[in-house]
């Protein structure tokens, strides 16, 4: 089923919530709603599900405006941070719950029930848990328990706000890729609401990110990571270095004294033009007075000192500090610091020291 998403607004008292969001949902998509807490991702969610009214705006499902749909009849699955499943049941009646209390036309058979919940079961691999109580299962089993729960009554759409936000780093890593692979069996139309920028990059077909009500971008996650539409989505997807500088010939030159590929470049406009570099983008080499120089005499590189050095496994993340003649500019990181990152094997083979002066390009 297709989601429509059609100029939705919600204010709660003077605060608001959702700032005239439209978005088209594909049938069978994954999406990731990504946004900082309290951005109003939540929110979206439940006018989806019907939990919530929007006060403009209406939202369709294959074409079909839902507004006056209540919740029961919207086929909808959910599955939240907190997914209480019934304490007193066994994991296996709180999946076949959902089927047990379907008016008595449409109820499967005892047999039917049975067949269906152990397939779900298999299928989040935990078919040899069904006769444990939830007390009984750790975070990341009472999750999946909820999935299988959420997708027994076969939902149209699949809502999943922080799944795995309460769990820890390790599993929900391994929950994140056994979701995706979950969802390219099932290809039911689902929306995943995190705040994690790496979950919504790895899960999702497609990210959408919101910031205070607003949808700042959407797009694949390479699209999305490659060309951040807005400082907010650039800065909000990861570590990132703001330059600026001028534009001309095909070539950006950096205030700093950095060249780059216009094509690398963002919001180059009268020749003035931004430059957002990853920290892992850039390369450092010694610096030696007279040499980094282009034909004409140009710098290719920023001088900078090497102020802090952070080896963690295999990456070496590096502080820099661009020489006098940088600093007059403006560059937007953090207190005028080029964060670079290179492999921990280079930064080891080069013998580099806190204090050096390096070349960053
Ligand atoms: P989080 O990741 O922290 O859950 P979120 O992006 O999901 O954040 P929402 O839960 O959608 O954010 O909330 C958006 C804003 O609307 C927040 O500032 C919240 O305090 C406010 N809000 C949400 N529901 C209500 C409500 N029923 N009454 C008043 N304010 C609300």
């Amino acid at each position: 089923m297709s989601i429509e998403i059609r100029n939705v607004s919600k204010q709660f008292g003077d605060f608001q919530a959702l700032r005239d969001v439209s978005l088209d949902i594909k049938s069978g998509e994954l999406i990731a709603l990504l946004g900082p807490s309290g951005c109003g991702k939540t929110t979206l969610l439940r006018i989806i599900a019907g939990l919530e009214t929007a006060d403009v705006g209406s939202i369709h499902f294959s074409g079909e405006d839902t507004t006056d749909v209540h919740v029961r009849d919207r086929n909808v699955g959910f599955v939240f941070q907190h997914y209480a499943l019934f304490r007193h049941m066994t994991v296996f009646e709180n999946v076949a719950f959902g089927l047990r209390v379907k008016p008595r036309k449409e109820r499967p058979s005892e047999a039917v029930i049975r067949e269906k919940v152990m397939k779900l079961l298999k299928l989040v691999q935990l078919d040899w848990i069904a006769d444990r109580y939830p007390t009984q299962l750790s975070g990341g089993q009472r999750q999946r328990i909820a999935l299988a729960r959420a997708l027994a009554v076969e939902p149209k759409v699949l809502l999943l706000d922080e799944p795995f936000g309460a769990l820890d780093a390790k599993v929900r890593k391994e929950l994140r890729r056994w979701l995706r692979q979950l969802h390219d069996e099932l290809h039911v139309t689902s929306i995943f609401v995190t705040h994690d920028q790496e979950e919504a990059l790895e899960v999702a077909d497609r990210v959408v990110v919101i910031n205070q009500g607003k949808i700042e971008q959407e797009g694949t996650p390479q699209q999305v990571w490659d060309n951040p539409a807005t400082p907010f989505v650039y800065g909000f997807l990861g570590d990132v270095n703001l330059f600026k500088g001028r534009a001309s010939d095909g070539r950006v030159y950096l205030d700093e004294g950095m060249q780059l590929d216009s094509s690398d470049a963002h919001g180059a406009k009268d020749s003035q033009a931004f430059a957002y570099v990853r920290p892992h983008d850039l390369e450092v080499e010694r610096y030696s007075p007279g040499q980094n120089l282009d034909a004409q005499g140009r710098p290719t590189g920023i001088v900078a000192q090497l102020s802090r050095a952070i080896v963690v496994g295999p990456i070496a993340r590096l502080e820099l500090i661009p020489s006098e003649s940088a600093q007059s500019t403006d560059n937007a990181g953090d207190e005028g610091l080029i964060e670079a990152q290179i492999p921990a094997q280079q930064f080891k083979d080069m013998g580099l020291r806190e204090g050096e002066t390096l070349v960053v390009t």
